[in-house]
C-alpha cells in the first residue's frame, strides 16, 4: 500500500457563511450496517457536572456509514461501516482480547447496501480507523482511493482492529495543518473542490478524528461520526468518556461543535451512533 497526500484546493480566508451561500446538488444517505451495546453512563461523561444524573444503562445503537451523491462528481462513502464477517460472528473474524463486539442482520453489510442501491463507488472517506467504522472496507473495491486523516495510521493498532486496508492500493492522507482555520469549528477541508463535502478536524475520540459537512441544496448536513456519539451529548453538553482517546479535547470538541450549530441553526445533525437518516435540529436542553 502506496501513502499520498489527498491533495485539496485552499480556498484561503472562506468562511462557513460564504460556503452555506453555495450550496451543492449534493445528497447524503446513512445505512446501518450493524449494532453495537454501548452504555449511557460513559456515552456522557459521568465526570461531568451535567451528567451526574446519569444512570447506567444499555444502549442499543446502529452502526453507520453514509452514501454520499454528488450529482456530477459520483458516489462517495463516508466511513465504512461492517463488512459481512459480523453477521455470524460478533468479533468479525478478530482473534486477541480486546476486539469488540459487534451485532449484525444477515444483509446489513456495507457491500449489500452499494449493491441494493446500485452505487458505483468514487472514493471512500473514513473518520477514524476503529473496527465499527472501518471494518466494512475489507468487502469494498481495493481499486479506488481511501482517504483518512493524516496521523491516524500511526495509532492504528491492528491487534484491536484488525488490519481492514489490507489489500488497498493507495491510501491518502488528509494534512490539517495547511487546513483553513474555519471559525468556530478550526481546521476544514474542502475535499471535492466545490464546497459540497468537507472535513473538519474534530480531535479526541481520536487524535486525528474528523467530522464531515455535507453541503445540499437541502439544507448543509453535519456528521459529526464519533464526535458526538448520540444526540443527547449535545443537548447536555456534555462528551463521551469511553472509547475516548482525550476527554478534555473530546470535550473542546463538543463545545465547538455546539457553537458552530447555535451560529448556523439551519444546519442539521447526524450523530455517530444514532438513527442515521433523521439529522436533527440543535436543540439545548439547558
Ligand atoms: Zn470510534
Amino acid at each position: 500500500m502506496r501513502i499520498k497526500t489527498y491533495h485539496y484546493q485552499k480556498n484561503k480566508g472562506i468562511s462557513w457563511d460564504e460556503v452555506f451561500q453555495n450550496p451543492r446538488p449534493v445528497s447524503v444517505r446513512s445505512f446501518q450496517t450493524g449494532t453495537v451495546i454501548i452504555n449511557r453512563h460513559g456515552t456522557l461523561n459521568p465526570n461531568h457536572p451535567l451528567a451526574k444524573d446519569v444512570q447506567d444503562e444499555e444502549l442499543e445503537v446502529p452502526i453507520l456509514a453514509h452514501w454520499v451523491h454528488h450529482e456530477d462528481k459520483g458516489d462517495f462513502l463516508l466511513d465504512a461501516g461492517l463488512d459481512a464477517s459480523y453477521a455470524g460472528d460478533p468479533r468479525g473474524g478478530l482473534l486477541g482480547t480486546d476486539v469488540d463486539e459487534f451485532q449484525q442482520i444477515k444483509g446489513e453489510n456495507i457491500a449489500q447496501h452499494l449493491v441494493q442501491n446500485d452505487i458505483n463507488l468514487k472514493m471512500v472517506f473514513l473518520s477514524h480507523l476503529h473496527a465499527d467504522h472501518a471494518a466494512g472496507v475489507r468487502e469494498l473495491p481495493k481499486d479506488i482511493p481511501y482517504v483518512i486523516p493524516k496521523g491516524e495510521y500511526g495509532e492504528y493498532r491492528l491487534e484491536v482492529h484488525g488490519d481492514f486496508l489490507e489489500g488497498l492500493e493507495e491510501l491518502y492522507e488528509i494534512d490539517f495543518s495547511k487546513a483553513n482555520q474555519m471559525a468556530p469549528l478550526g481546521p476544514s477541508v474542502d475535499l471535492l473542490g466545490d464546497g459540497s463535502l468537507w472535513a473538519i478536524h474534530t480531535p479526541g475520540h481520536t487524535p486525528w478524528h474528523v467530522s464531515f459537512l455535507v453541503n445540499g441544496m437541502d439544507r448543509p448536513i453535519l456528521l459529526t461520526m464519533d464526535a458526538v456519539f448520540i444526540h443527547e451529548n449535545l443537548e447536555r453538553g456534555v462528551a463521551p468518556s469511553e472509547y475516548t482517546w482525550d476527554m478534555e479535547k473530546a470535550q473542546d470538541t463538543l463545545e465547538k461543535i455546539i457553537a458552530f450549530l447555535e451560529m448556523f441553526p439551519q444546519v442539521r445533525v447526524g450523530a455517530g451512533h444514532e438513527s442515521g437518516n433523521s439529522f436533527k435540529i440543535y436543540n439545548s436542553r439547558i
